[in-house]
């Protein structure tokens, strides 16, 4: 079992620099656990402390129920994948590959079947005598991989693999890690900055902050119960609307939600899902809706009381979806189901949509 436990890992540079503070995390056996988080937040610390390239300053970590805390990198049986690959350009994609295998004396024949295999995996058979310098940025990523399967080590650790390659190839290369990780079932720690490649690729996903675990869970549940701001703030893409407002009782067992001059009614429903939010009634709040939870309400049925009136003031076509940028009074609301709007508006989508005046939406409090 190659569980991965963080107890209370903290570190604190020389310099005095704060990078992790007291980080739990458990990662199950075959989990594919992906730690995301702003610029600095101390994601790439915590992937280093596990491989053991960066000592703990407190706290424990344990890999398959053994106490790592002292025990150098090579003997921790994880591979890392880096961002820059970490390829050696004097020597062919079999040799990089080959390389750790090498490294541990074993015999020949071992090491060719293990790079073959590696290399049918990840398709890389017709490259296998190419120096990486000849290889597209794919390949190359490909190869560190390579280099990761063959060890076939009890964890994999990835910092920001995807990074260097550009959008279509790292959907692409994505999936394909997804694949390879069902398919070795490879304890993996992911390291990325992408709210999206943490949405897609995690079991789990581990949201820092400054050096501190925010949330961690499944992707669906971050999404849809968001602990704090600013996780409800980093993950979705677009970002979630958030704007101030304050709830109160409409009379009739429904509520409303009062946001400057608009009013918007929520049923009942909505308050029976979650109890929670009987303790927000007549207190400002930041209220949280997600841009696809609202509807272009000349395309819909508009219930009374369910609408939010504004102007658009942008619009960004993205091909499938039109993003919609509307003030509620001050604060910015963004909506992706609009497509009719942006088909009315033509090419010069801004100034066209300026010129039907009000636009209106209906905002869906549906319960999950
Ligand atoms: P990024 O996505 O930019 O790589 P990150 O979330 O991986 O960021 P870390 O690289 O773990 O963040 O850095 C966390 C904090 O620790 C940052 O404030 C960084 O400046 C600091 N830091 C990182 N390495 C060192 C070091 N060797 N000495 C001092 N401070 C460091």
């Amino acid at each position: 079992m190659a569980e991965v436990v963080l107890r209370d890992v903290s570190k604190i540079y020389a310099d005095g620099t704060h990078a992790v503070r007291g980080l739990d995390l458990s990662i199950a056996d075959g989990e594919f656990l992906v730690l995301v988080g702003p610029s600095g937040c101390g994601k790439t610390t915590a992937l280093r402390m596990v491989a053991g390239l960066e000592e703990i300053t407190s706290g424990e970590i344990r890999i398959g129920g053994r106490v790592v805390n002292d025990v150098p990198p090579r003997d921790r049986d994880v591979a890392m994948v880096f961002q820059s690959y970490a390829l050696y350009p004097h020597l062919s994609v079999r040799e990089n590959i080959a390389f750790g295998l090498r490294l541990r004396k074993l015999p020949k024949d071992e090491i060719n079947r293990k790079v073959q295999e590696a290399a049918k995996i990840l398709g890389l058979e017709e490259y296998l005598d190419r120096k990486p310098r000849n290889l597209s940025g794919g390949q190359r990523q490909r190869v560190a991989m390579g280099r990761a399967i063959v060890r076939k080590p009890q964890v994999f650790l990835m910092d920001e693999p995807l990074s260097n390659l550009d959008a279509k190839l790292r959907v692409q290369m994505r999936a394909e890690i997804a694949r390879i990780q069902r398919r070795l079932g490879v304890t993996t720690i992911y390291v990325t900055h992408d709210q999206t490649e943490a949405m897609t690729l995690g079991d789990r996903v581990a949201v820092m902050k400054k050096g501190e675990l925010q949330q961690v869970d499944a992707p669906q549940v971050l999404y849809d119960y968001p602990v704090n701001l600013f996780v409800a703030g980093f993950i979705g893409s677009p970002a979630m609307n958030l704007f101030e407002g304050r709830i109160t009782t409409a009379g009739d067992g429904t509520y409303q939600l009062l946001a400057g001059s608009q009013r918007l009614l929520i049923e009942p429903k909505v308050f029976e899902a979650r109890p929670a939010l009987y303790a927000y009634l007549d207190r400002p709040v930041i209220v949280g809706l997600r841009p696809e939870d609202m509807e272009d309400a000349s395309l819909v049925q508009a219930r009374e009381g369910c609408t939010l009136t504004s102007t658009a003031d942008l619009v960004e076509a993205m091909g499938s979806d039109v993003l919609v940028h509307f003030g509620i009074d001050a604060p910015k609301v963004v909506t992706d189901d609009t497509k009719e709007l942006a088909r009315d508006a033509g090419t010069d989508v801004l100034g066209a949509l300026d010129e039907r005046g009000h636009s209106v939406l209906v905002a869906r409090f549906s319960p999950r």
